[in-house]
């Protein structure tokens, strides 16, 4: 057995945790902690009205300077008491001129108000400041001055300083509005079959690697080990001919990712030097995966092999590796840390030492087959129920990317599954809330 020493999947350092930063701020309601972080890009002062109309006027479309025409428009028709109501609550100034305009821009206007009223935000500003936390606003902004607060994205609240991974690109793919519940109300319970799954990748790692813990101190000694793994994992595949749970690493479409590859394999015909990437999912029941299923393992193994070909033909990008993840190449690293990389035949003191045997290695690899491997088994019984093969499609595989990224940038709100797909549905634990499911079934 070839033996791997290592140990994977060390926790990332959180930093600048929004939850975190609220609780500690220690300021009160109207002083939230990022107001104190110096690389926050939030504004320092917002108005609570500024939230609300901007809300109403981001939807329909109209900019700032609409807001005192809105105004105008309700006391012009007789909403003098809503005037009143709106300064008290909201600081309005009161000297706005009244002012008549057409009943087409006055419904445009009460829409997009009633839109904003929807939005939790508006909710919570329409309650006070007081209530405010986390998203609260100073409440001196002057309207007129105040700008839309840049909405933070998945991937800044959830992978802050970390990598996007490849499953979370998948689990995007299978169901954008899962994914958000995900994120925002964490994991649901594993079922039975998910267990199985995993316990026989455990089995199959076993067949090739050993693990053992090694303390670790850092995020640069995460990184040392993960990239020792690496070294070991990619020796092993050309001496053994085999190796599995290989991490990798590198930016898709201009952001991180990382991923895990499940197995790679050297061709047995002796002549090529380019291995094939296998994936193999196990199936509860012996049926053969519908087309979903197979697009989704087909983007995860597409995805690896872009990670796999990019660490091969291209300059890591130490620098921006350095930067976006806070890394120190300096980081002297552990006796623990320097004791597991010498066992390996390696002498590395810090950090740098150990990514500049990382970059070597990368470049003594070959890129990986263009076709692709996608294997089903029977749980019960580890029977194989098909092997399936595929080419990489690289605009394809981009554009699934691309898409992906967009939900995670926030360039666009999260799609639900489509007509084709509603099965997925029944097998999701977030159906009882999901908006899909209640559109569906009131129709
Ligand atoms: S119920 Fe359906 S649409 Fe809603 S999150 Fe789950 S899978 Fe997606």
């Amino acid at each position: 057995m070839a033996m791997r020493i290592g140990r994977l999947g060390f926790g990332w350092r959180p930093k600048f945790d929004a939850k975190q930063r609220c609780k500690s701020s220690g300021g009160g309601a109207t002083t939230p902690g990022w107001r104190n972080d110096p690389r926050s890009d939030l504004p320092a002062r917002r108005g609570a009205l500024g939230e609300a109309v901007f809300g109403a006027f981001e939807l329909s479309g109209h900019t700032v300077s609409n807001l005192s025409r809105a105004v105008r428009l309700r006391e012009t028709r007789g909403g003098a008491r809503i005037l009143r109501l709106l300064s008290l609550r909201f600081a309005l100034r009161p000297e706005l001129q009244v002012e008549i305009v057409s009943d087409e821009e006055m419904a445009i206007i009460e829409a997009a108000l009633a839109a904003a009223a929807a939005r939790p935000l508006l909710s919570a500003a329409v309650r006070g400041v007081a209530t405010l936390s986390c998203t609260a606003y100073s409440t001196s902004g002057d309207i007129e001055d105040s700008a839309p607060p840049p909405r933070r994205s998945l991937l800044s609240r959830f992978r802050e300083r970390r990598a996007i991974a490849v499953t979370d690109i998948t689990a995007t793919e299978w169901c954008d509005k899962q994914m958000e519940f995900v994120l925002e109300h964490g994991k649901p319970e594993r079922t039975e079959a998910m267990k199985a799954g995993s316990d026989r990748h455990a089995q199959l790692e076993q067949e090739v690697i050993e693990r053992v813990d090694i303390a670790i101190r850092s995020a640069e000694e995460s990184w040392a080990v993960k990239f020792m793994n690496f070294i070991v994992g990619t020796n092993q595949l050309l001496f053994n001919g085999l190796t599995r749970e290989l991490p990798v690493i590198g930016v898709v479409e201009g952001s991180w990712m990382v991923g895990i590859i499940d197995e790679l394999r050297m061709p047995v015909d002796g002549i090529s030097f380019h291995p094939i990437l296998v994936d193999t999912k196990t199936r509860f029941k012996a049926t053969i995966p519908s087309e979903a299923q197979k697009r989704n393992g087909r983007l995860q193994l597409m995805c690896y092999k872009y990670l796999w070909d990019r660490l091969i033909a291209e300059k890591f990008p130490a620098e921006n590796f350095f930067n976006y993840f806070d890394l120190n190449p300096d980081f002297l690293l552990s006796d623990d840390v320097k004791r597991y990389i010498s066992s390996l035949g390696f002498n590395a003191q810090t950090f740098g030492d150990v990514l500049k045997y990382y970059k070597i290695t990368c470049h003594t690899l070959s890129r990986s087959q263009e076709q692709l491997i996608l294997r089903y088994e029977l749980q019960a019984d580890q029977s194989l129920l098909e092997e399936y093969q595929f080419s990489y499609d690289d605009q394809w595989f981009k554009d699934q990317i691309q898409e992906a990224l967009s939900f995670w940038l926030g360039a666009r709100e999260p799609k639900f599954v489509t007509e084709e797909e509603l099965w997925k549905c029944k097998f999701c634990k977030f159906a009882s809330t999901c908006p899909k499911i209640a559109s569906t079934s009131s129709c």
